[in-house]
């Protein structure tokens, strides 16, 4: 069966506020019933408030209205995201004042609250979720969309994956790229053909591994799958293979299920902001020129369709070349717009497979846009021609 995805496009027709995308978030939390879920409940409203000096995160605009309908209901909001996020997170806009409800470090401020729970994946046994995530119980996961150095799209999967476990898991999750090997030293014993190799990358992914004389180890983030080095290395020495690439992906989806299996069933909506839709993820500290326009703003009790329609509506736009920063390449024209710039190995409709596969939704969504745009000629404004 269809998921519900409600959704307010970025246009509006007249000049008024009440089509604009925060107008627009009112009516999806309306139509989610969000007032009436939240009565007596706890609620984590899980944002992501980006550090140093991004602007690309969720405006306080919106999340204030979030906090605000919550209150309306009943519940009891607070906003959460990771320690280093939090702390000075006053000097993005974000604090108890302008959000209207305490802002709380995920896992306490030292990022040692949490809960354990056991699920074998590549080398890890135990996902730590932050304290405050466990405790609370009503889940509004807020989140932006933007593209990823680790998987193509960050949204409202990566919000919970990522963004409600402590450190020690998130290195833990990054690291699963790593888990199939991919360099064979006995492939390649000369010396000088393994310089070549490191230096055939033009983005500084293959570097030296410090824990392995004579060793590659290659970063992910950078490497967008343009396979120059594979040119150089002898067969079968490195593998530019897909599955240490999805690797981090499925991490995430299982992350994201360990989260929300800490809620009863209905208690989680996920909504998405897709605006100022930047290359690389808000971790940075710093925002670059979008590379997709505006594409509204989705709102679903079905994480996995919420994902689906984002991906969707940003798939039929057009990267903007122009805005891209200059140490990135576009080598592929084909696929989603975020692989086409991270590369086909970072395809962001993987997160959905693995997410449906988990059962934690649907890819089959139905959307409901909760104001479309009128198509009207403009009246005429009464001016004479002067001929
Ligand atoms: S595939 Fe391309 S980007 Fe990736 S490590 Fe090789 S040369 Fe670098």
């Amino acid at each position: 069966m269809a998921s519900i995805v409600y959704y307010g496009s970025p246009r509006q027709a007249r000049w008024e506020a009440k089509e604009t995308l925060p107008a627009k978030l009112d009516q999806i939390l309306t139509r989610l019933n969000l007032r009436e879920r939240v009565k007596g409940e706890t609620v984590a409203i899980k944002l992501h408030l980006g550090n140093n000096m991004g602007y690309s995160t969720i405006h306080p605009v919106f999340v204030r209205r979030v906090v605000e309908a919550v209150k309306e209901g009943g519940g009891h909001p607070f906003i959460t995201d990771l320690s280093w996020d939090t702390r000075a997170s006053e000097t993005r806009g974000y604090t108890a004042e302008t959000l209207g409800c305490p802002i709380y470090p995920t896992a306490g401020i030292n990022d040692r609250y949490s809960y354990a729970i056991e699920r074998l994946y590549k080398g890890i046994t135990h996902w730590k979720v932050g304290g405050m995530i466990h405790d609370a119980s009503f889940l509004v996961n807020f989140a932006h969309a933007k593209g990823h150095p680790s998987c193509g799209y960050g949204g409202a999967v990566k919000n919970l994956a990522l963004g409600c476990m402590i450190t020690e898991t998130r290195r833990a999750m990054h690291d699963v790229n790593h888990y199939n090997p991919y360099w064979f030293p006995e492939k390649c014993p000369d010396e000088e053909t393994r310089r070549k190799i490191i230096a055939a990358c033009p983005f500084g992914a293959l570097v030296e591994d410090k824990n392995q004389a004579g060793g590659i180890h290659l970063h992910y983030e950078p490497c967008n799958q343009c396979l120059r080095c594979l040119k150089v290395a002898p067969p079968g020495s490195l593998k530019i293979n897909p599955e240490n690439f999805y690797a981090f992906q499925e991490a995430c989806a299982i992350s994201t299920a360990v989260t929300l299996s800490t809620f009863e069933p209905d208690k989680a909506v996920h909504l998405v902001l897709a605006t100022q839709i930047t290359p690389l993820c808000d971790c940075f500290g710093f925002t670059s020129m979008p590379i997709l326009p505006d594409a509204g703003i989705f709102g679903s009790d079905d994480i996995v369709a919420v994902e689906q329609a984002v991906l969707d509506v940003t798939g039929q736009s057009k990267l903007i070349e122009e805005n891209i920063p200059t140490t990135m390449e576009v080598h592929c024209r084909e696929g989603h717009p975020f692989a086409q710039l991270h590369g086909p190995y970072k395809d962001p409709y993987k997160i959905t497979e693995y997410t449906e596969a988990l059962g934690l939704g649907s890819r089959k969504y139905e959307l409901v846009d909760v104001l479309p745009v009128e198509k009207f000629a403009r009246p005429s404004l009464g001016y004479v021609s002067a001929s």
